[in-house]
């Protein structure tokens, strides 16, 4: 039995599932899941001493690469200073006036401890300033798990919401309206039945958690429209695409602002951070300016400053999006080419530093019902078969994957390569 194997067991019997999040139990492809023992640029080293590249970069945070001396050395400077004051510190200031400069459209910034903590104050956020309580989501779209967001569409277009897990009051979910991501047409008439109660659209405005689905032309635009003659508050939830698609995030490379921005991930540079902000009217109403409510212990911890800052020192250095975009490119274009070669029906999906690995004919896939009906089963077999050779994939067909700049032209070599003896194995 491999230390991973061991490891799993002794874990199952005190954490649920033996993990702390759950596709990490490699439930969706199955088999044991990976223990890590450490990770280093494009790497994850296990507990057995298998060497993985790695496409995940802990969901997405490690744009520059795990273990990023510049990183490291920050938060071991801050420590030395004291791990949390639970008072403000100057490293929050530079925090929010970078995340300001950065991403113009957040005026005020508020720092929270993870994206679930960032959507689920925006949501009360706009719930307070417009005084509505309903809001839109679309099907497909995760923005972490607070209550009112676990829902997914019911049957027909434009029904209400149902919850999708259990201890979510029905009660709760009711005010979830759902629609399909990229559906423009089902947009409107939502937007002319319901538009008067919406306090906010929430939405990725790259999909990141049904694969990689990026909007279709018109539909970011269309939702800025609609929120403007129906005085709904547009949230883009950019906690996987900001500072990952581009530097000013995806509204900077699609051009539409939107009246609130949520972020995660890279902006913690790898430590527990999340935060939220937007146009300066609205965040004028959280506490303790305004009433709307929102507190955190560890918010603005000097630990996760030092880290963010740090990494969003190095990444708006000249050429890293284009660099990071370019690497994508070649390995998403290598791998299409390895599938076309071995006859496997494949359709990509990149924008930015995020891709998407859909298994069907379809030459393009635009929403999750389309993204539902891949062939699960050989992205199951193929996660496992490039596993074995060395490339440690998102354990889920419905996950983005990431690249860091740290991926060299040989880790990419090697990929297409195990890609194309795993197409061939399918
Ligand atoms: N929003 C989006 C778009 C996400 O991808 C995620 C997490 N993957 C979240 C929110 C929730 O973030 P966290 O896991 O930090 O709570």
């Amino acid at each position: 039995m491999s230390r991973s194997e061991q490891l799993f067991q002794q874990a199952q019997l005190t954490i649920p599932g033996g993990v702390n999040s759950p596709v990490r139990a490699f439930k969706s492809v199955g088999g044991t899941p990976v223990f890590i023992d450490r990770a280093d640029g494009a790497y994850l080293f296990d507990v057995d001493g298998n060497k993985y590249i790695d496409y995940v970069g802990s969901w997405g945070p490690m744009l520059l690469g795990h273990n990023h001396p510049a990183i490291r050395e920050a938060v071991i400077k801050a420590a030395e200073k004291g791990l949390s004051f639970g008072a403000p510190c100057p490293a929050e200031i530079t925090m929010a006036e970078t995340v300001s400069e950065l991403v113009p459209s957040m005026e005020m910034v508020r720092m929270v401890s993870s994206g679930t903590e960032a959507t689920m104050s925006a949501i009360r956020l706009a719930r307070g300033f417009t005084g509505r309580n309903s809001i839109l989501k679309f099907e497909g779209c995760y923005h972490g798990h607070a209550d009112s967001l676990l829902v997914k569409a019911g049957s027909g277009a434009l029904t209400l919401g149902v919850p999708n897990s259990p201890g979510v009051p029905a009660d709760f979910a009711k005010y979830t309206l759902t629609a399909e991501f990229n559906n423009i047409a089902q947009l409107e008439q939502m937007f002319a039945e319901h538009g008067a109660d919406l306090a906010c659209v929430i939405v990725e405005p790259v999909a990141g958690n049904m694969n990689c689905i990026a909007p279709v032309p018109g539909f970011l635009e269309a939702l800025r429209r609609l929120c403007d003659q129906h005085g709904t508050v547009l949230i883009f939830d950019e906690v996987m695409t900001g500072f990952r698609v581009a530097l000013g995030g995806a509204q900077a490379y699609y051009g539409i602002k939107p009246d609130l921005t949520t972020l995660g991930k890279i902006i913690g540079g790898g430590m527990p951070v999340g935060a939220f902000g937007g146009r300066r009217d609205i965040m004028q109403h959280i506490a303790p300016l305004g009433g709307v409510y929102q507190a955190g212990t560890l918010s603005g911890n000097p630990i996760a400053m030092a880290a963010g800052l740090a990494a969003l020192t190095q990444i708006r250095k000249a050429g890293i999006y284009e660099t990071l975009a370019a690497k994508t490119t070649q390995l998403i274009s290598g791998i299409k080419q390895a599938a076309d070669k071995t006859g496997i029906p494949l359709a990509t999906a990149q924008v930015g530093g995020m891709f998407g690995l859909f298994f069907t004919a379809e030459t393009q896939v635009t929403n999750y019902h389309q993204a539902t009906r891949c062939d699960i089963d050989a992205f199951k077999r193929f996660f496992h078969l490039m596993l074995n050779k060395g490339v440690y994939l998102a354990p889920s067909a419905y996950e983005a994957g990431f690249l860091s700049l740290a991926h060299s032209d040989a880790d990419l070599a090697q990929t297409i390569d195990a890609a194309e003896q795993s197409f061939k194995a399918l």
